[in-house]
């Protein structure tokens, strides 16, 4: 239904642009030249609202979106709300005034942009949730991310590599969990993930969370605030940790989160005096944090290439805006409250002391010399 919806506005602009195709010869010669955008949607405004810019991660997404997109031929308002909910809603709706023929969106909170959603598809505009998925709405056409599931899987397995559960030692480990902010999609995935694989260990006494904080509710982290995270640890090392024990392992979803975790940990003496830090996990492969595994202070990340999802996410626009069909791979995971969300989903990958290398420098993600 909401694909006829699609094709239907595709001809509509489409006979729009061929109307005023005198008026637009110059962009209708950049994207013959490209051999992208078709005559109808050549030029035309996309909207992309992005979270932050208080995360690297954003920012890459934000200029790989943007500039893959101008290659085509279109145009980009690209907007950053650092994690203000009403700026991102305000963003959005002026993205619709301004005529944008489709939006690109990485939500702050999944379920607070219902309304300006409605607004979108009231005037035909096309959706598509970039890396978080858009909850409670209809009016999402398409969301391209990376396996969520698998990056918490990852995370635990790695957790797991590096107290040397996978080598045989029995513990027990005392291991303390972070969770993402409740009011993105991902978190639970990410936790749901991890939990597939830490539950176990939990259960048969390997690894054992000292805090007792195992419910993601008692793990969330608002917004993915480092500071949150940093008093959080700060806070279950006073209460748990006073008499002696030592923490061995953190689940950490993301970097900015294990940044604060670590400096809650430095404060307290780990990383000096041979008290090693404990195993610390992440994601996104941050530049600090690549940095700081390679001075074997955070274990691991997760590396979600950025460009690889901008490819996916402009790849998805275009043929939306040319009438056609994007590739999907995962018609079944996403459920957004309202309908599952035809999916992309890309690859994570482990990321630790003994890769980087092959992984992040190799695929041109950062310089050697930007790890220095
Ligand atoms: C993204 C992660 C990121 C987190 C915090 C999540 O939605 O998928 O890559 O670490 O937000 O920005």
């Amino acid at each position: 239904m909401r694909l006829g919806r699609i094709g239907g506005v595709v001809s509509v602009i489409a006979l729009a642009a061929t109307m005023t195709a005198c008026g637009s010869s110059q962009k209708t010669v950049d994207a013959e030249a490209t051999g992208s955008a078709a005559a109808g949607s050549a030029g035309a405004l996309i909207g992309v609202t992005m979270p932050t810019k208080s995360s690297e991660r954003w920012i890459h997404d934000g200029d790989n979106v943007k500039s893959q997109l101008e290659k085509l031929g279109y145009k980009v308002d690209l907007q950053y709300a650092e994690n203000d909910i009403p700026t991102q809603a305000n963003q959005i709706e002026n993205q619709i005034t301004k005529g944008a023929k489709l939006l690109i969106i990485a939500s702050i909170d999944g379920t607070a942009i219902t309304s300006q959603l409605q607004q979108a598809a009231d005037n035909k505009i096309p959706v598509i949730a970039y890396d978080r998925l858009i909850r409670n709405s209809p009016n999402v056409d398409y969301y391209a991310t990376f396996d969520n599931f698998k990056v918490g899987v990852q995370q635990a397995t790695s957790l797991l590599k590096g107290l040397g559960v996978e080598d045989g030692e029995k513990g027990p480990f005392n291991v303390e969990l972070f969770g993402g902010s409740p009011d993105d999609n991902n978190a639970t995935f990410f936790w749901n993930g991890a939990m597939s694989v830490l539950k176990p260990k939990i259960d048969d006494g390997t690894v054992v969370v000292k805090s007792g904080q195992t419910d993601f509710k008692q793990a969330a982290i608002l917004r993915w605030d480092p500071a949150t995270a940093q008093k959080r640890m700060e806070d279950i090392l006073t209460k748990t940790y006073a008499s002696g024990a030592k923490v061995d392992g953190v689940l950490s979803p993301y970097d900015g989160l294990s940044i604060g975790i670590l400096s809650a940990l430095k404060s307290s003496g780990y990383g000096t005096g041979g008290q090693p830090y404990p195993i610390v996990t992440g994601q996104d492969a941050e530049l600090a944090s690549v940095k700081s595994i390679v001075a074997g202070e955070q274990y691991s990340t997760i590396f979600k290439d950025t460009r690889k999802l901008a490819e996916q996410t402009v790849k998805m626009a275009d043929a939306v805006l040319k009438g056609g069909k994007p590739e999907v791979n995962n018609t079944k995971d996403y459920d957004n409250g309202n309908k599952v969300v035809p999916s992309y989903l890309l690859d994570p990958v482990i990321v630790d002391k003994s890769n980087y290398k092959d992984v992040i420098v190799g695929s041109g993600y950062y310089t050697e010399d930007q790890l220095k």
